[in-house]
Formats: structure tokens, sequence, C-alpha cells
């Protein structure tokens, strides 16, 4: 498979009065072709930050991409300038935040706002700007697109006005797609919809997704690969299957707990007592030491090497590690 994005190291900083808030700290995560990818993890726990990092949107200064590399198709973009990084932003990667409203411009018309992106990028006439942005709403479930082309944000619904950010996002037919918690200012039954669109617009598209939740309701419907995030770090990497039925590092297995899944009928849900580290000053071990039901001593002193469980399924926890012994031997 063909890989799109490849993430190596990343670290990001945030220079606050209090001082500096490390959001991400060594994130590796490759993205291939056509694969929907998720980003799971608590508020704070440095998703956003990462997907941010692709985008090259983090605000600087506070925010700082301190160390590592974002190859996209072969270029580092940490290390393009912003106006290259501007030509790659809505045509070659796509963002969609969670609230519709802050991506729709209140005083235009729909159709405005989805040509608006084609006229600037791609040379067409209005006719073709116009033709492309209507198999766009009909691509999202827009009814009555020729209508709608000519309406304001605020004569749609709440799950309407996502379908046409993601209109807007893919108009230029970008090759990644990041969303941003899509769903989660939406009900329940808009939020399946939407999932839906999702998997519906990469069988016709083919483009991959990178999609960022702290729900992992919603991951077990779409993503093909699963990235778990815990204090700013990739705690387990695994396919969907690896992770909801094999779930291996402790962190994991809590969130699993703590979620109510369709195959468990019946089991009892419980929290993950206590809350992540703080960030200003990371302890030097593993993160999740405080809250681990099953932390050994060498844990809160030596953060975990990453052991591979399979070709597609990787952790960072010390109970996976042989070495662990030899830790603990030796201090
Ligand atoms: Fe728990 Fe230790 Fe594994 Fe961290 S490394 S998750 S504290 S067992
Ligand atoms: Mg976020």
């Amino acid at each position: 498979m063909e890989k799109i994005l490849d993430i190596k190291d990343l670290h990001v900083s945030f220079v606050t009065y209090g001082g500096e808030v490390q959001a991400v700290r060594g994130v590796n995560l490759e993205l291939y072709k056509g694969e929907t990818l998720a980003i799971v993890g608590e508020s704070g726990c440095g998703k956003s930050v990462t997907a941010n990092s692709i985008m090259k949107l983090i605000p600087s200064p506070p925010g700082k991409i301190k160390k590592g590399s974002i190859h996209f198709k072969g270029q580092d973009i940490t290390k393009l300038s912003n106006k290259k990084v501007r030509k790659i932003r809505g045509v070659d990667i796509s963002m969609i935040f969670q609230d519709p409203m802050t991506a729709l411009n209140p005083t235009l018309t729909i159709g405005n706002q989805l040509t608006e992106g084609l006229k600037q990028h791609r040379n067409i006439s209005s006719k073709q700007a116009n033709d492309q942005a209507i198999e766009m709403l009909n691509l999202v479930g827009i009814p009555n697109p020729d209508e709608r082309m000519k309406q304001y944000p605020h004569q749609f619904s709440g799950g309407m006005r996502q379908r046409i950010v993601i209109a807007m996002a893919l108009i230029c037919e970008p090759e990644l797609l990041i969303a941003d918690e899509p769903t989660t200012a939406l009900d329940v039954t808009i939020q399946a919809q939407i999932l839906q669109l999702f998997q519906k617009i990469q069988r016709e598209t083919g483009v991959s997704i990178i999609l960022i939740t702290h729900d992992l309701g919603v991951v077990a419907k779409i993503a093909n690969r699963i990235a778990v995030m815990y204090a700013g770090k990739v705690i387990e990497t695994g396919t969907r299957q690896e992770i909801f039925y094999r779930p291996n590092h402790p962190y994991t297995q809590g969130l699993l707990n703590s979620v109510p899944r369709l195959d468990q009928k019946g089991e009892k849900l419980v929290p993950i007592v206590g809350t992540p580290p703080d960030l200003f000053s990371p302890p030097e071990g593993c993160p999740f030491t405080a809250r681990c039901p099953k932390a050994m001593e060498v844990c809160s002193r030596v953060y975990p090497f990453q052991t591979e469980l399979s070709d597609t399924h990787a952790v960072d926890c010390w109970l996976q590690d042989e070495r662990a012994k030899k830790y603990i031997a030796s201090t």
C-alpha cells in the first residue's frame, strides 16, 4: 500500500505564562492511501494538536513544532514555507472541524462558498465550478442542490450544514481529509448518517481519512486502523479488530470498558479513575502510571519501549517487554 503520510518523532509545545506545555511528545504515525485512521483519546491528549500540525495550523507563538517531521507525499510539511503550505491546504489536504457554523460564512450563499475554493485553486469557468458544486452536494446527500446553492447557512439544519462543510472540504479532490470530532456537535441519528457519508465518500473518491475523536463508538464503525493517544504520546496502534478485541495497553482497555458496546450488552461500564498528568512537567516514565491498575515500580521511572505484537499492532507498555525485568533487576 502506498504511504501518503509519515509522521516521525513529532514534538509540539505551547509556551504560556505558566511554562511550556508539551502537548505532543514524540508521535509516530503513518497513513496509507484509501484508509481511515482514527486517532482516539481524552481531551488534551494531543490528538487535535497532531492533526493541526499536519496542516501547519499551530499558532506560533505560543505554539511550536519543536522536533520531528511530517512527510506528505514525499515532502516535509514542517519545513515548507507558509506560502507553500497554503497551496496544499484545502487542495491536497482538507480539514473538517466539530462545529460546522465556524467553517461557513453566514453572509454568503452555499453556492458561493462551494465555488470559491475551486475558482481560487483551479483554472475553471464559473459554469464548471457551479456544476462541480452541485455534483458535490449530490455526493454528500443534499436534496435539490440547484435550489439549495442559492441559500444561506442558517437555512440548513446542523446535520445538513456539516454535509455542506464536507462538500467544501472535498470539492478540490484532496488526497487526505482530516476530520476533528466531526460528529460531536450533532445528535445521535445525524451522527450515524454523517459516519455513513464518510464511508461512502471514501468508497467513491478513494480519499484517505484521519478521524479524530474521543468517542470509540464513532471509530468502531469506520476506522481501518486506530491510534490511541495519551498524554501527548501514541501508546497503542492496531487495526480496528486488534484494538477492539485484543486491546493491550491498560489505558486502551480502560477506554473500552468505559464506553457502551453493542457486542457486550449488560456489561458494567467502568470509568478510568484519576486524571492525565500535567503536561507542563510530564512524568519521565509511563504517563499512565498513576492511573494504571497494573503499574510496576519501573513504570514511573522509565518510559516503556515499543513492543510489536503483530505487523499492525504495537504498544508502549512494560507489561509486554522482557526488558522490564532487566530494568527492575538492575535498579
Ligand atoms: Fe501500566 Fe506500566 Fe504499562 Fe504504563 S507501562 S500502562 S504503568 S503497566
Ligand atoms: Mg480536540
